[in-house]
């Protein structure tokens, strides 16, 4: 059997005195949509970053794909992987962000094209191939030599996300893409996310759209102080919290 596309164990987290994540577990299989809400503060996006070292682990196990990230064990001890080595494991993940961080001097195709020749080593040709289909895919393709500047929030956004997954990646990371647009924008994006989930895309996502989370996920986490509060198929979450905190937040959240 294949190891599961992310498997986080005991997974501990400071920043200084806070600790921000204590002692998470979760385990991915291919094809599984996983949402993350819970208030501000609570550690989803730390969560999120710790996937693929964005930000460091202290403690527990992060493994994409059967590979612990950023460490090795030798003799039970700990040992950072060197740069290069977590560069590749990074790029088994995909990311997209809240500000979408395109290069602004760059047209959307060639923000696409450029991590398939730099890091995949492909040529000209089949970058732009490949990120053609993709930005089809994401209904950009019209606007393929548009510079970020002359496109839209949530166009900018489908770019971004062709950008991370036309790299292939085993698992693709969320982190409140609709958070920064405009509410009339917020669909076309959380469209595309949907779309991609049906494909049988690995993701996992930190969003505040509950409505969404409960259509797309199979599994919801509330966070909760840095621990998994509740969690369970969305049906059950939503309809049926099972503590106080849970149905405050998502009476709030209404
Ligand atoms: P959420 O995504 O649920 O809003 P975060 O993961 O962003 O929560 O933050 C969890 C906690 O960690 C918060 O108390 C936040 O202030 C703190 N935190 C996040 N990033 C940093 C950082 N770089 N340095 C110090 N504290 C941080």
């Amino acid at each position: 059997m294949s190891p599961p596309v992310l498997e986080i164990k005991n997974l501990h987290k400071r920043f200084g005195k806070l600790e921000v994540l204590k002692g998470i577990d979760l385990t991915m299989e291919k094809g599984d949509v996983v949402s993350l809400i819970g208030s501000s503060g609570s550690g989803k996006t730390t969560l999120l970053r710790c996937v693929n070292l964005l930000e460091e682990y202290e403690d527990g196990v992060v493994a994409v794909a059967g590979e612990q990230i950023g460490y090795k064990l030798k003799n039970e001890r700990r040992i950072r992987l060197s740069e290069k080595e977590i560069a590749r494991q990074r790029s088994m993940t995909g990311m997209a962000f809240q500000h979408f961080n395109l290069f602004p001097h760059m047209s959307a195709i060639r923000n696409v094209m450029l991590g398939l020749i730099k890091t995949r080593g492909m040529t000209k040709d089949e970058a732009y191939a490949i990120a053609e289909k993709w930005l089809d895919r994401v209904g950009m393709l019209a606007r393929k030599d548009h510079y970020p500047g002359q496109i839209s929030g949530g166009q900018q956004q489908r770019v971004a996300i062709a950008r991370a997954i036309a790299m292939n990646p085993q698992l693709m990371l969320f982190d409140e893409v609709t958070s920064a647009l405009d509410p009339e924008l917020v669909n076309e994006v959380l469209a595309v996310i949907q779309d991609l989930a049906k494909d049988g895309m690995t993701m996992l996502l930190v969003t505040h759209e509950m409505q969404f989370a409960r259509d797309v996920s199979t599994k919801v986490i509330f966070m909760q102080d840095g621990q998994i509060g509740e969690e369970g198929p969305p049906k059950q979450l939503f309809k049926n919290p099972k503590t106080e905190r849970l149905a405050a937040f998502l009476k709030n959240s209404k």
